[in-house]
């Protein structure tokens, strides 16, 4: 994989944007010590390895003092990247990192795309391509579980479970290749039945793992809720419940939330976004409007709605519409205002299409919590325990499911007596979508795709 690097040197801001304490330039690649001994302009500079040095950064044209900053060395191979690097931590002034930046821009470095810190450590055999992405999702987790997640990756979970799969896998397949070797000898029946219940079990473990992403998903990428109901039956006021702040304006006077409002919390470790559609209706509209076209567009691209009905009133028409537009997205119908006494029998055994059905009170938080809970329980996934390791990446589930169908197409030339040449085209096939999770098989714009979504300096 080292034909992916170019051989030079790299260097970008690794702390986020704005001001902060400190502020981290990295630089990585060959020149990255001479480049240090030209910000501290002392050319004999020779850092022991990952020991810190409190130095004068200087700009090496006009020498003037850019700020005092500790300065790392990390000696190839001993790095993230696997090359030389050189970590200048600074005051967390934009000012000043920017400066530093431009000044070793102008000595024998160049401005680091994204990712391409992690890509030179996969690159150079640091990392394999699924604890790459786990750099990323780290980075990019909003809840403790889902960066819990990402670590036990990171730490080469995935690669490992699938070690002992790959192995079985390729037992076979060396079975299969030597037999062809000796054309005139089938292998005998008990070596195809061993072969079978082989690949069975590879195909079950796959499928298994696959499995599991309905609640990695769920972490990596948490979870779209959408609020939705006729003015007034209380939604805005659920949201604030739900969110345990005012962040959306309540008002008396239907109709007056402009826009959508969304925030995200945190249930159970799952990042849940919250959307409070009040403001879809056509404010100009005298005639009460609930906007079930715009509803509905708000509704396909949530994961979960809650249908808000006031039991305080008659179930409306517009009630029924709302009911009625749900195309097939998973919903809770939340019974609110239950502080209130129920308008009529009709609310009693209310049922709608078999959706959780729950009476809350946005004003006294009755029900509130059964609220939570219920909008992840469309969700849950009785297999998955919270300390199994979860597939969380969809290009992982895609492959794990390629793989798999390869195997059962394997399976099925196995039963039919196939020829060994047929039934290897998806054994091979097979191992090469599980190569490409961890990046021994990933073409190189697979690997472009995926680093081309990390943020500049990881
Ligand atoms: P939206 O238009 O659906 O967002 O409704 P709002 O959240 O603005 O609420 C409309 C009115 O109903 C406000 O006067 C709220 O105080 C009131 N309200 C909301 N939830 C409840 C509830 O559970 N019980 C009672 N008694 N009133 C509520």
């Amino acid at each position: 994989m080292t034909d992916l690097l170019p051989n030079d040197t790299i260097v970008a801001i690794s702390t986020p944007p704005g001001r902060s304490g400190i502020g981290v330039v990295r630089v990585s690649g060959p020149a990255s010590l001479e480049i240090a001994r030209t910000v501290v302009r002392n050319q004999s500079f020779t850092p022991e390895p990952n020991r810190l040095r409190l130095m004068t950064l200087r700009d090496p044209e006009t020498g003037d003092v850019l700020d005092q900053a500790l300065v790392t060395y990390f000696r190839a191979p001993n790095s993230f990247t696997g090359e030389d690097v050189v970590e200048l931590s600074c005051h967390g002034a934009p000012v000043v990192l920017r400066l530093l930046v431009d000044a070793i821009l102008r000595l024998d470095a160049r401005l680091a795309e994204p990712g391409e810190f992690t890509l030179r450590a996969l690159a150079n055999g640091r990392m394999n391509l699924s604890q790459a992405e786990a750099v990323r999702d780290l980075i990019d987790a909003r809840t403790n579980a889902a960066a819990r997640q990402a670590s036990r990756q990171l730490r080469g979970e995935l690669s490992h479970r699938l070690q002992p799969i790959k192995n079985a896998l390729l037992d076979v397949i060396v079975q299969l290749e030597s037999s062809l070797e000796f054309v005139e000898d089938d292998l005998p029946p008990l070596a195809t039945s061993e072969n079978r219940a082989k690949l069975l079990g590879v195909a079950d473990e796959l499928k298994k793992l696959a499995h599991t992403f309905a609640a990695g998903r769920l972490l990596r990428e948490g979870l779209r809720v959408t609020l939705v109901g006729r003015p007034n039956v209380g939604k805005s006021s659920l949201f604030n419940r739900l969110l345990e702040t005012d962040r959306a304006i309540v008002t008396e006077i239907p109709g007056t939330t402009r826009d959508t409002l969304t925030e995200t919390i945190n249930l159970e470790g799952v990042a849940v976004e919250l959307t409070d559609t009040a403001g879809l209706r056509a404010s100009s509209d005298v005639i009460e409007t609930i906007g079930v076209e715009r509803t509905k567009r708000a509704t396909a691209e949530a994961d979960l709605v809650v249908l808000v009905l006031d039991t305080s009133q008659p179930l409306r028409a517009n009630d029924k519409e709302l009911l009625a537009c749900n195309n097939g997205t998973a919903a809770v119908i939340a019974l609110n205002k239950s502080d209130l006494p129920l308008c009529g029998n009709g609310w009693k055994n209310f049922a709608h299409n078999g959706a959780a059905v729950l009476r809350v009170s946005a004003k006294t938080g009755a029900g509130i919590a059964s609220l939570r809970a219920a909008l992840l329980q469309p969700f849950e996934s009785s297999a998955c325990g919270a300390e199994e390791l979860l597939v969380t990446n969809a290009r992982h589930h895609d492959l794990l499911n390629r793989a798999c169908a390869a195997i059962e197409s394997s399976l099925d030339e196995l039963d039919q007596s196939a020829s060994e040449e047929l039934i290897l085209v998806g054994l091979h096939n097979a191992l090469r979508f599980l190569g490409e999770i961890t990046g021994e098989t990933a073409p190189a714009q697979i690997l472009q795709q995926i680093f081309s979504t990390f943020c500049i300096g990881k």
